[in-house]
């Protein structure tokens, strides 16, 4: 059985210091890691601060973005070396608003995907299509695509531990989820896709996370399906009690 994961997304919210106060007043709250998988990923400059609050309960921390070199001339960016330094263990690549607004493409996120692996992060890889292309019936094969070009040159072994969120892009930050049947769909046929084009075993491990205005009204129904192992939450995340509730449904 998969075990589910819950990620809050920050994006640009929250102070250094009110993200540090967020987890330590879930302290004693969280259910135990046995039994779901509790990340926040938050701004970079948070980042110490949280992986430093969060040390010794069940919470991981990650990043939500990172640069795919090691070092270099490399003006603003953050390696996934300089992550793994401060104890960071996930990172959220090729969200869709990096896509859209950070000329982020699939050859980037592979590189970022490939590179997270060398460094032992975990990565949440993004997918998702726009309200045009579900329009025009092409959410499979888009999101297909995403996938295939998003894994390229991952081992075996390393695609078992990749967590794949797929976020409608309609449906972030919008109040707009999709159903739990529509979401479940893309989620199934994403699983279809690792069998077809790896393993069962792969396509049985990975995690697939749905994203795009979850909350905690709608997160059982959500978790209830088949191929959903987790939730990718923005909004819903930044309280305290929203996230909690969230991670509780997961528990
Ligand atoms: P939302 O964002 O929950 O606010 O819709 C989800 C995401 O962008 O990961």
């Amino acid at each position: 059985m998969r075990k589910p994961i819950i990620a809050g997304n920050w994006k640009m919210h929250k102070l250094a210091g009110e993200g540090a106060r967020f987890l330590m007043d879930l302290r004693e709250k969280l259910p135990e890691a046995e039994k779901v998988d509790t990340v926040v990923c938050s701004p970079y400059i948070h980042l110490p601060l949280l992986t430093e609050a969060a040390r010794d309960f069940p919470v991981s921390v990650g990043a939500q973005n990172m640069h795919f070199e090691d070092s270099g001339a490399f003006t603003g960016e953050v390696s996934p070396e300089m992550l793994k330094d401060i104890l960071v263990e996930y990172v959220i690549i090729g969200h869709s608003e990096r896509r859209e607004m950070f000329g982020e493409t699939d050859e980037s996120v592979n590189k970022k995907t490939r590179a997270s692996f060398n460094h032992g992060l975990t990565p949440i890889v993004c997918v998702g299509e726009s309200l045009e292309q579900r329009e025009n019936n092409e959410t499979f094969t888009f999101v297909e695509q995403q996938v295939k070009n998003g894994l390229d040159g991952v081992t075996e072994e390393q695609l078992k531990q990749v967590v794949i969120a797929y976020e409608p892009i309609w449906a972030i930050g919008t109040g707009k989820t999709a159903t739990s049947e529509e979401a479940n769909d893309v989620c199934a046929h994403i699983r279809q896709v690792l069998k077809d084009t790896y393993s069962e075993d792969v396509a049985q491990a990975v995690r697939i996370q749905y994203g795009g205005s979850v909350k905690p009204a709608n997160i059982d129904e959500l978790l209830s399906k088949s191929d959903i192992d987790g939730a990718l939450v923005g909004g819903a995340s930044l309280e305290e009690d929203s996230f909690l509730k969230l991670v509780e449904a997961g528990a």
